[in-house]
C-alpha cells in the first residue's frame, strides 16, 4: 500500500489483485494470486494474454467483507500477489512447462494458487502441479464447452479445447469427482458430449442445471468431491455472453452473474486447495464487466478458501 491518504481510492496506485503486496516472498503467506497472460491455445478469437492486467484493475474495487459467505478473506489468508508467469508466446509446451515451474515451488510450499487466465490450456499445467502435491483430484469445471477433445487443428494435442483430456489421461483427476457444469451450445455432433461422460465427467449441462437449480447443483457437487483436494477451474464463458461478454468462444444462454456466485458460494467447507479463472478477454470486453465479474468470482474462490480456514481454526 501507498503511504498516500488516497491510495484507497479505486482508481489510484498499481493495480496488483486487491492491493496485494506484489512478492515471490512466501514466508508466513496462505495464497497467492498468479497470472498467466497467454493466449496461444485458443481456437477463435484471442486476447486473454490481456485478462490478467484487467482483472487485477478492477479487482481494486473489491471491499474486503464477503456478505454472503460472512468472511473477510484478505484479513484470514494472507495473499500475496506473485505476478505473472514468463509465458512463450509462441509456444504452449514451453508455456505450460514454465506455468509448472514456477507455480510447483508455490504449491510445495503449501500456499494456495488461484490463478488468473489465460486460456484454458493453462489448467493442465496447474492441474500436474497440483496433482504432484495432492494426488488426483477432484475437479469441479465451470464451462460453457467440455475441453474433452482428443486434437485441434490436425493433431494438436495442447489447446484450450483439450486440457481435460490431457489431464485425465495423465491421471491428474479423480474421475469420479470430476462435475462439469454449464455445458451448451451447438456442437459438431453428439461425441462431444459422449467423450467428456466417457471419460468419467459428471456433465451437468446448462438446461439440467436450470431445471434442477443451484442449490441441486451444489448438493451433487458436495456429495461427489466430498472430503477430496478439490481444484476448481472456471471457464467465464460458463456465465452468459450478456453478462460477460468479454471472452472468446461465446455461447450464448449460459448462468448469470448471480447464478456464477451463488455456485461458486456452494463451495464453501470443501477442501478447495486450488484454483484458476480463464478465458477473460479483454479486447471483446465493454464496460470492463467481465473483468469485474472474474475480479467478484476469485474474490468468491478466495473467500470459500478463507471461510474453511477460518472453521478449521475454531475447530483445532
Ligand atoms: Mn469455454
Ligand atoms: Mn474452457
Amino acid at each position: 500500500m501507498s503511504d498516500s491518504p488516497f491510495a484507497e481510492q479505486p482508481y489510484q496506485g498499481i493495480a496488483t489483485f486487491g492491493r496485494r503486496t506484489h512478492t515471490r516472498d512466501l514466508t508466513g503467506a496462505d495464497a497467492a494470486i498468479v497470472g498467466i497472460p497467454y493466449d496461444g491455445a485458443t481456437s477463435y478469437r484471442s486476447g486473454t494474454r490481456l485478462g490478467p492486467r484487467a482483472i487485477r484493475e478492477q479487482s481494486l474495487l473489491l471491499w474486503g467483507y464477503n456478505n454472503a459467505l460472512g468472511v473477510a478473506p484478505f484479513d484470514v489468508l494472507r495473499v500475496v500477489d506473485f505476478g505473472d508467469v514468463n509465458v512463450v508466446p509462441v509456444d504452449v509446451q514451453a508455456t505450460h512447462r514454465a506455468i509448472e515451474g514456477e507455480v510447483s515451488p508455490v504449491i510445495a510450499a503449501g500456499v494456495r494458487v488461484v490463478a488468473l487466465g489465460g486460456d484454458h490450456s493453462i489448467s493442465l499445467p496447474l492441474l500436474r502441479a497440483h496433482a504432484a502435491k495432492f494426488g488426483p483430484l477432484a475437479v469441479v469445471h465451470f464451462d460453457a464447452h467440455p475441453d474433452t477433445w482428443d486434437s485441434e487443428f490436425g493433431g494438436q494435442r495442447y489447446s484450450h479445447g483439450t486440457p481435460f483430456r490431457r489431464a485425465i489421461e495423465e491421471g491428474l483427476i479423480d474421475s469420479t469427482a470430476y462435475v462439469q457444469i454449464g455445458i451448451r451450445g451447438p456442437t459438431a455432433g453428439p461425441q462431444d458430449y459422449e467423450d467428456a461422460r466417457r471419460l468419467g465427467a459428471r456433465m451437468i449441462t446448462l438446461d439440467e442445471a436450470l431445471r434442477i437449480g443451484p442449490s441441486a447443483v451444489i448438493d451433487e457437487v458436495r456429495q461427489r468431491v466430498g472430503t477430496r483436494p478439490l481444484y476448481t477451474t472456471l471457464d467465464i464463458d460458463a456465465v452468459d455472453p450478456a453478462f460477460a461478454p468479454g471472452t472468446g468462444t461465446p455461447e450464448v444462454g449460459g448462468f448469470t452473474s448471480h447464478q456464477m456466485l451463488e455456485l461458486i458460494r456452494g463451495l464453501v467447507g470443501l477442501n478447495l486447495v486450488g484454483a484458476d479463472l480463464v478465458e477473460v478477454s479483454p479486447p471483446y470486453d465493454h464496460s470492463q464487466i467481465t473483468a469485474i465479474l472474474a475480479a467478484n468470482l476469485v474474490f468468491e474462490l478466495l473467500s470459500v478458501m478463507a471461510a474453511r480456514k477460518k472453521t478449521d481454526q475454531t475447530v483445532s
